[in-house]
């Protein structure tokens, strides 16, 4: 469970509120048994998870498609998105959604997979409970598959812009990772984006567009990993020459001919490091490595808490990702909002929404902090946790 006693004790969450916290409201398991042309018959497990509706229905939250999705995972991504949805303010529930399969399926397959998923969990979808979005492993062309099937506008975002989706939301998290680093590093540095060096864990969705504005803001970005390895250069990587390799070569690996692993990633000498790749790459093995003196949390928990432990004990500031990656889901309330309007909207109209409603949250949350003594995590997690408890006190449900 998120909320540590400190957070219960500091919020008053009382024992039927912490009971329905505690556990998942609802958990859907799923086989998808399928002919994939590359690989033959299979059954693949997926998995919805509802951790709390009381501020939906919809529950909100993406759809990850990774080889290590489990339950267990699906279910700490949807605790996540309860309190997420909370901080920012949003009318939805926290879900998430996860499907066994291989991210690097042949497009084909993904598709197969994608509308097989669809198929099987399309009363969630019809009766508006689940209103997916794109996570690891899936992106826009996956939620156009369940467009394809639902034919209803509403039920999914982070769709391509051309059936309604929303111009900026492919870009959005990315958009607010930068947004808040760059408020952070004047926050906490007493710096500009300008006079930082920044490390950056994956480059796909969240880490590229996080890397691009960043650079665009003058920020130097002198090492990037993904899951085949990674590169540095510390006068500052060219991030859209990096894109281009990324793009051709299906990595960033030895891009200007010089390699990083993610192990060296964490123990490198910059100023901020951006976790934007996968869980739990911050752990108790090398906290005590870290040499950046403030951290992004782009992924969704990439620190476990031993290493958030570790590192509040060395003083090293880290900005949560129920705070750091909200962009994406504040855009897609938008696009969930607009529903068949969405694609109206301008890109610049879509940031100036994520950098207000981010940077309202981002200085409620360290005015906590400072008031309350306690870390960003956890005033982040106990401004969310109050709002929560008022919506289902006013449900009637204590
Ligand atoms: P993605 O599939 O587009 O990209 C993932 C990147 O991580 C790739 O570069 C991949 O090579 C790399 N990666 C995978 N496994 C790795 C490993 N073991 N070590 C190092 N790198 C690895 O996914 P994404 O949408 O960018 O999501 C990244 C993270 O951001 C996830 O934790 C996700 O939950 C979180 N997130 C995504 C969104 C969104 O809008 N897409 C919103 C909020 C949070």
């Amino acid at each position: 469970m998120l909320l540590d006693d400190e957070i219960v004790r500091l919020v008053g969450i009382g024992d039927r509120a912490l009971a329905i916290l505690s556990e998942p409201g609802r958990t859907i398991t799923i086989r998808l048994h399928t002919y994939l042309p590359s690989m033959g018959r299979v059954s693949i497990p997926a998995y919805v998870v509802y951790h709390n509706d009381a501020r939906g229905p919809p529950c909100k939250g993406g759809i990850r498609m990774s080889r290590h999705v489990t339950l267990e995972e699906t279910t700490q991504l949807a605790e996540i998105m309860t309190y997420k949805n909370a901080l920012m303010k949003l009318p939805f529930g926290g879900g998430k959604a996860g499907i066994a399969a291989d991210s690097q399926l042949p497009p084909l397959d993904k598709e197969i997979v994608m509308h097989e998923f669809t198929h099987e969990i399309k009363d969630e979808l019809f009766s508006g409970a689940y209103v997916p979005a794109p996570d690891l492993g899936t992106g826009p062309r996956e939620m156009a598959a369940i467009f394809g099937e639902t034919h209803m506008r509403e039920s999914v975002t982070g769709k391509p812009v051309g059936i309604g989706g929303l111009p900026g939301r492919e870009e959005a998290t990315g958009y607010g990772v930068a947004t808040v680093a760059e408020h952070a590093v004047r926050e906490f540095l007493n710096s500009e984006l300008q006079d930082v060096t920044i490390g950056v864990q994956g480059f796909g969705n969240v880490g590229s567009w996080t890397s691009r504005f960043l650079a665009e803001k003058g920020a130097k970005i002198i090492a990037v990993t993904d899951a085949k390895g990674g590169t540095i250069e510390r006068s500052g990587i060219d991030v859209e020459g990096l894109k281009k390799f990324s793009a051709e070569h299906g990595s960033v690996d030895g891009y200007c001919g010089k390699h990083l692993s993610n192990e060296e990633l964490f123990k490198l000498d910059v100023d901020v490091l951006i976790p934007a790749a996968v869980g739990g790459v911050i752990s108790s093995e090398n906290a005590s490595d870290v040499r950046a003196r403030l951290i992004i949390e782009g992924a969704n928990a990439p620190t476990t808490k031993d290493a958030d432990a570790i590192l509040a004990q060395r003083k090293i500031i880290i900005v949560p990702d129920i705070l750091a990656n909200a962009g994406g889901v504040v855009a897609s309330y938008d696009e969930w909002r607009k529903g068949k309007s969405g694609s109206r909207t301008k890109r610049e109209e879509t940031f100036a929404t994520i950098r207000e409603v981010l940077l309202e949250v981002f200085d409620e949350v360290l005015r906590y902090s400072a008031e309350k003594e306690v870390s960003l995590r956890k005033a982040a997690l106990a401004l969310a946790a109050g709002r929560l408890l008022e919506t289902m006190e006013s449900r009637g449900w204590m």
